[in-house]
């Protein structure tokens, strides 16, 4: 304090009145004083009373007050902050601050970097949410990891360029693009989403042309009123079930008449003898030989060559003969009726084959 007084009066002395020697002696010494003060400040060195020289621990300042990029409000701060021999003018002082359009152009080299869209520098995390700062050389950073970067540095300057003495204000792109990041995936999902609930819905309604693809789809359906059905009828009461199975039954007969009068005996397998009628071998032949089955339908085994006893249905079905034996036994057990083609269903004669 002692010093800047003494400094006032040594520039009015220096205004107002012709400098004799002791006071040019005076100025002297304290442009030295300043300038060393200046060095000292500089290189952050400091002399304590007892004459040792120790480094000036870096000030561990607060979160300082940041304004948005585009506020023009100067803050005094720094003036303050001046060295003497600045304020005397014997040092360049830093640069003036930047104004308004400095800054958009500041804020539009960022920008033509994408710098916003890619990672802090110093914690290599996306800005996010978080607070951004832009600096006057134009790099952005997290607001917190600046404030560590220079507490631990001790020094004002870029980690990225090095640039000393800059400027810093708050900066809103990061935050901006995350919004549109966090939208846009919002809106991904929400499309995915409505896309497939369409998708579903057509896949359920719409007939498929493709032959298979449609048979498959019937299947599906039937299966679902099935399902339906079996959960509406109360599973613990037998006699629902049985008059169901009995009606379909009846159902079953009713169809398969109407077809064997439709379409009478040649009609696939489905076409029931009509009775009476004399069984023309020759057609049953060559309508199994058309069929051409590699498998007996009862043991799912290989009918094999000529080797093994085959017969044939005038249904037009082949089977081992031991297998259609087994099971007319079987049948005839269960229900003390002609036993039925196991294919077809349908009352048949027989041949060996
Ligand atoms: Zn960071
Ligand atoms: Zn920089
Ligand atoms: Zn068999
Ligand atoms: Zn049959």
């Amino acid at each position: 304090r002692g010093l800047k007084v003494d400094i006032s009066e040594a520039l009015f002395s220096k205004a107002h009145r012709p400098l004799d020697m002791a006071a040019r002696e005076k100025s002297a010494s304290l442009m030295a004083a300043a300038m060393q003060d200046h060095f000292m400040r500089s290189l952050k060195v400091d002399i304590s009373a007892s004459g040792r020289i120790r480094t000036r621990k870096p000030k561990v300042k607060k979160q300082e007050e940041l304004c948005s990029l585009m506020d023009d409000k100067q803050d005094k701060a720094d003036k303050e902050d001046l060295s003497l021999a600045q304020k005397l003018g014997l040092v360049p002082a830093p640069p003036s601050k930047l104004t308004r359009e400095e800054w958009m152009s500041v804020a539009e080299r960022s920008r033509g970097r994408q710098d916003s869209c890619n990672d802090c520098a110093i914690c290599r995390e996306s800005f996010r949410a978080d607070a951004q700062v832009i600096l006057s050389c134009s790099h952005v950073f997290h607001q917190d990891c600046l404030a560590s970067f220079e507490r631990f540095a001790g020094a004002k300057s870029c980690p990225l360029c090095r640039m000393k003495n800059y400027e810093k204000r708050l900066f809103e792109d990061g935050r901006r693009n995350w919004e549109k990041v966090c939208a846009v995936k919002l809106q991904a999902v929400w499309r995915g989403h409505a896309g497939r609930k369409i998708f579903n819905h057509l896949v359920e309604t719409v007939v498929p042309t493709d032959p298979e693809k449609r048979r498959q789809f019937y299947y599906k359906r039937m299966e679902k009123l099935s399902a339906r059905l079996f959960s509406a009828l109360d599973a613990e009461r037998d006699q629902d079930l049985d008059d169901l199975f009995r009606e379909s039954e009846l159902a079953l007969q009713f169809s398969r008449g109407v077809f064997g009068h439709s379409a009478g005996a040649g009609c696939g397998g489905v076409g029931e003898r009509r009775r009476g009628e004399e069984v023309d071998w020759e057609m049953v032949e060559a309508r199994a030989l058309q069929r051409d089955e590699q498998d007996c339908a009862i043991c799912l085994c290989d009918l094999g060559g000529p080797s093994k006893k085959k017969v044939l249905t005038s249904c037009s079905h082949l089977f081992h003969a031991n297998c259609l034996e087994s099971f007319e036994r079987f049948s005839s057990a269960m229900a003390e009726v002609d036993s039925l083609c196991p294919c077809c269903r349908s009352k048949y004669e027989k041949r060996f084959y």
